[in-house]
């Protein structure tokens, strides 16, 4: 019988059965930000323990930093002492940091492929949620909390609970104007944002084959938005041509030997499920949230749900969902106006999220009363970005060109929402609260409808926009 890619990560990384049930799991890479380590840090001080693995720890700013003015020490004195703390944690315990001087910097999880640190096969950790992200190049990637992250700088293995795996196959071609950010939006939409609790997500078939690294790790960011504990592509030469030749990849002959584990890894062909999702790509239009989880979204030719029209049980949420966000049931999600739109985060920040997006934007201005800001992943993406001349097309427009960070994804930083304004953001999160005001209001979309609704000043359909400027072009 064949096995999983979970499986074989797992049986290769396992340590030993706890008596718990649970399997200690040797973890392979640990990524680590600012914001989940001064306790773990400190918890190792007090216990005289040292990082067992420092060669496999990396560390990097992203939650707490100002995307303008970066001068030390920042305005915020939180956010200052959070970057104190890390600088002196990596110091003390041999941990490599890329700070804000360094041309490494970036979101946590794009740094980590960026540079070839993330690698198919391998175990990931790092306190963040979103770590998902990495399973793009068929590794198991785990968001920890606190004191996980403890255990894994003082031991490098984590105790978990067995997985099982559901594999969500997208067959058929996607249209015109829908990217991976719609993709994984239905299949949250579809299932649940509780439906993959207990799973792995394997996501295969042609669409998720034809992807790019940077699409694929849309998908597999999101998986946790599902209720997946983590999300993986199993590996295949688009894996292996993204990884060679960046800075911490195998080279050489040991590349050679990386590329034949790699490929082995995948999913035999024979592999058992528990469970198998099909979804017909040609079906999926341009997603949109309308509510306060993930789950809550509609088509962007559809209108948003009545409390009405849910399932027994499910009129409660809804109702809930739209006293908060003002919206109407049976009200058209097109032609909501918006105040402000955020390209960024760890799911679309990358170069080709950029590219999609300043492809909506070139020749168009920002609505007049929307402000818009475009923040890249990392120091690369924006060097790269610059290169292309991608910046003069989003200022030219009338959207802020920003320094690398997460930004208003979380708002742990001067980007922030205020009061009721509502935010068209290319992010992965649209709970109550998340983009810094309480009574801030969030829409998920992909990076190129963030574009079109900048310039719109209101949710549009981004498939109008590329017939208008096709037709244009003629
Ligand atoms: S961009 Fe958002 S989700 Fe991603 S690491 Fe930063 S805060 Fe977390």
């Amino acid at each position: 019988m064949g096995k999983t890619l979970l499986q074989k990560v797992w049986d290769a990384h396992t340590v030993r059965i706890l008596p718990t049930g649970q399997t200690q799991l040797f973890i392979g890479l640990h990524l680590v930000h600012e914001v989940t380590t001064p306790q773990a840090f400190d918890e190792l001080r007090l216990r005289g323990w040292t990082v067992r693995y420092p060669a496999r720890t990396f560390a990097t700013v992203d939650h707490i930093v100002p995307t303008r003015d970066t001068a030390r020490p920042f305005g915020d004195p939180m956010a200052e002492a959070m970057m104190s703390a890390l600088e002196r944690n990596c110091r003390d315990f041999g941990v490599p940091l890329y700070d804000l001087s360094h041309h490494n910097q970036g979101i946590v999880h794009v740094i980590g492929p960026e540079l070839g640190l993330t690698q198919p096969g391998m175990t990931i950790a790092c306190g963040d949620s979103h770590t998902s992200t990495h399973g793009a190049f068929g590794s198991v990637a785990f968001g920890i909390g606190t004191s996980q992250v403890r255990d894994v700088l003082a031991s490098q293995c984590l105790a978990l609970e067995p997985l099982k795996v559901r594999r969500i196959e997208v067959n058929g071609t996607l249209a015109r104007g829908v990217y991976a950010k719609d993709v994984i939006l239905e299949i949250i939409r579809r299932l649940g944002v509780k439906g993959g609790v207990g799973f792995a997500y394997e996501y295969a078939g042609s669409v998720v084959d034809r992807m790019s690294m940077d699409e694929r790790m849309t998908i597999c960011n999101m998986s946790i938005e599902g209720g997946a504990r983590v999300g993986y592509v199993n590996p295949d030469e688009t894996t292996i041509r993204y990884i060679e030749g960046r800075p911490f990849a195998p080279q050489g002959e040991a590349f050679e030997r990386a590329r034949v584990w790699w490929k082995s890894i995948a999913s035999d062909a024979d592999a058992v499920y528990d469970d198998r999702i099909v979804i017909d790509g040609s079906e999926i239009e341009p997603v949109v949230t309308w509510g306060i989880n993930p789950e809550q979204s509609v088509g962007v030719s559809q209108r948003i749900p009545s409390p009405k029209d849910a399932p027994s049980g499910g009129g409660a949420a809804i109702e809930e969902a739209l006293t908060f966000m003002g919206f109407d049931g049976g009200a058209p999600i097109a032609g909501t106006p918006i105040d402000v739109a955020f390209v960024g985060s760890c799911t679309n920040s990358r170069l080709t999220d950029l590219r999609e997006a300043a492809a909506i934007v070139r020749g168009h201005r920002v609505a007049p009363r929307v402000k818009a800001l475009v923040v890249p992943g990392s120091q690369a993406v924006r060097a790269a970005a610059e290169r292309e001349g991608l910046h003069e097309i989003f200022t030219a427009a009338g959207f802020e060109w920003r320094g690398a960070g997460c930004s208003m994804c979380l708002a742990m930083n001067p980007d922030r929402l205020e009061g009721r304004q509502i935010c068209a953001s290319s992010s992965n999160r649209n709970f109550k609260g998340r983009q810094g005001s309480p009574t801030g209001r969030t829409l998920l979309m992909s990076p190129a409808m963030v574009a079109a609704a900048a310039i719109a000043g209101e949710v549009v359909d981004v498939r109008t926009v590329l017939d208008r400027d096709l037709a244009a072009a003629r």
